[in-house]
């Protein structure tokens, strides 16, 4: 039996103690962006929040694609969403090749050549990463700008989250002077 049958099986079961309540229309009090990486599954209750708290947009590597704007667009525009996380993560599969080696390997398993995807968006440094990320969101002249777009870095070993800021060097320097 394949995967989906055996899935299938479990739905049926896990469908006769389902709480109808879950199917209520959508109110969202905010909207993440993170990776499809498994290991952000549970990232939702990691953050206190209850299944129907948040709107969950993941893509491998957390980038802030057109698509990804797209959602963020309907979630805080027509859903309500009032706060924007954008969550990278430690050990990302998406730092372990660069854009041009995947296509390359790709083209060479396949022996084909495609025009899309046109990037693959791999990333070395998850910090920089996620700033180029929020500043995606915030250039984007249709989100509202009264809303807080955050980021962040979890760790997968500690299950923690560390902020990542804007302007790093001008943080540092206003804490010297002080
Ligand atoms: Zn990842």
């Amino acid at each position: 039996m394949s995967l989906i049958d055996e899935a299938l099986q479990a739905n049926e079961q896990a469908a006769q103690t389902y709480d109808a309540a879950f199917g209520r229309p959508p109110a969202p009090k905010m909207v993440i962006v993170t990776c499809m990486d498994p290991r952000l599954n549970t990232i939702v209750p990691m953050l206190g929040l209850q299944p129907g708290d948040a709107d969950l947009i993941r893509n491998a590597g957390t980038v802030i694609t057109e698509d990804a704007l797209r959602s963020l667009l309907v979630s805080t525009r027509v859903l309500g969403s009032r706060e924007i996380m954008i969550i990278n993560h430690t050990g990302c599969g998406m730092q372990t090749f660069t854009d041009d080696e995947l296509a390359a390997s790709l083209e060479q398993q396949t022996g084909t050549a495609t025009m899309v995807p046109e990037r693959f968006y791999a990333f070395t440094d998850a910090e920089t990463q996620v700033r180029e990320q929020i500043q995606k969101v915030k250039g984007h002249p249709w989100i509202p700008k009264d809303i807080p777009v955050r980021g962040f870095v979890y760790d997968v070993t500690t299950g923690r989250l560390r902020e990542i800021t804007l302007a790093p060097d001008l943080v540092d320097s206003q804490r010297e002077t002080r």
